[in-house]
């Protein structure tokens, strides 16, 4: 079994819950109880279902919208410090198996780059999750300027995890098995991030590393396609779409447990650019790991996808 780390790990507290329930459906009562017992332990019934997949560490961040969908912005900043100091006391407790992903209320762009600093410098987190759009508003918008700075001033990794969209797309309608997981989140977090792409972002923060779940939400795929429509619709960027894409986006497998998708992914991005990820609690964890340990690759490439891509961006390798 290769040794793996494990970026896209989730947790629960009481304080979160109710903006995370509102997102799950109608699930069965038993199905959610597990899944928050799950979600809401640190402890053995976790670090087992990791030491069983292989997973040295992981990097764990808050399940579901969370303050990214409260509407007073005084409360989103100050819940999500109340989130972020006990993700570090569990990481604190176990520190070469956990790290954290900062949560942030990007309500308030200089409380986030504040409540960031604090994360990296004092927390040691290597960055933040952004759980998709913010009661509507995107990264790109302009008033986050002061949080993109500070991102790439910390050498931060920005995670954008999938959220539902504001609304969603008619073409869906009445086809409830499409939404969500199925396809409206990979259409709703790659548009994100190429909104991020498209709007010059890594023009003017060259240095900032954003990170996708779902082997990248389907951008590798269609490169060719936005450089070549990029040029025709006279998009103004000091450089083709992709070239961005490869350089400024890692992505992991969380939730993509399949080859052909991994090897366009490797072909588009490089092995370099493509890490591993489980899901916990919401995918297979052992799925995931048998995945990643029998999935045709050369070994080099197989530890560099499970271990080697993600120490490197996260600065394990002394661990
Ligand atoms: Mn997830």
């Amino acid at each position: 079994m290769v040794k793996k780390i494990a970026l896209e790990e989730h947790f629960m507290c009481p304080e979160f819950e109710h903006y995370w329930k509102t997102t799950v459906g109608d699930v069965d009562p038993a199905i959610y109880g597990r899944v928050v017992a799950r979600l809401s332990d640190f402890g053995d019934q976790r670090l087992e279902a990791m030491d069983r997949a292989g997973i040295e560490h992981a990097v764990l961040s808050l399940a579901g919208p969370g303050v990214q969908a409260e509407h007073d912005p005084a409360t989103a900043v100050r819940l999500a410090r109340v989130g972020n100091d006990l993700l570090a006391r569990e990481v604190q407790r176990r520190p070469d198996r956990y790290s954290g992903f900062a949560h942030l209320a990007m309500q308030d762009a200089k409380a986030a780059a504040d409540e960031l600093k604090r994360c990296v410098r004092d927390l040691g987190f290597p960055g933040a999750m952004i759980n998709g759009h913010t009661n509507g508003q995107y990264l790109d918008h302009p008033s986050l300027a002061p949080f993109w700075e500070r991102v790439q001033d910390l050498g931060a990794v920005v995670y954008i995890h999938p959220a539902d969209p504001v609304v969603p797309a008619p073409v869906l309608d009445g086809h409830k098995g499409l939404r969500r997981a199925t396809w409206e989140w990979g259409f709703e977090t790659g548009s994100h991030a190429l909104r991020l792409v498209f709007g010059g972002l890594f023009d003017r923060y060259p240095k900032v590393t954003l990170a996708l779940g779902h082997l990248g939400e389907t951008l590798p795929f269609l490169l060719w396609r936005f450089d070549s429509r990029a040029k025709l619709y006279g998009v103004n960027l000091a450089k083709p779409p992709s070239e961005y894409i490869r350089e400024n986006i890692m992505v992991t497998l969380s939730g993509m447990f399949s080859a052909e998708p991994l090897n366009c992914t490797i072909a588009a991005l490089g092995a370099d650019r493509v890490m591993f990820s489980a899901d916990y609690p919401f995918e297979q964890i052992d799925e995931a790991a048998e995945f990643m340990d029998t999935v045709p690759l050369d070994e080099k490439t197989r530890e560099d996808i499970a271990y080697n891509n993600a120490a490197r961006l996260l600065r394990l390798e002394s661990t």
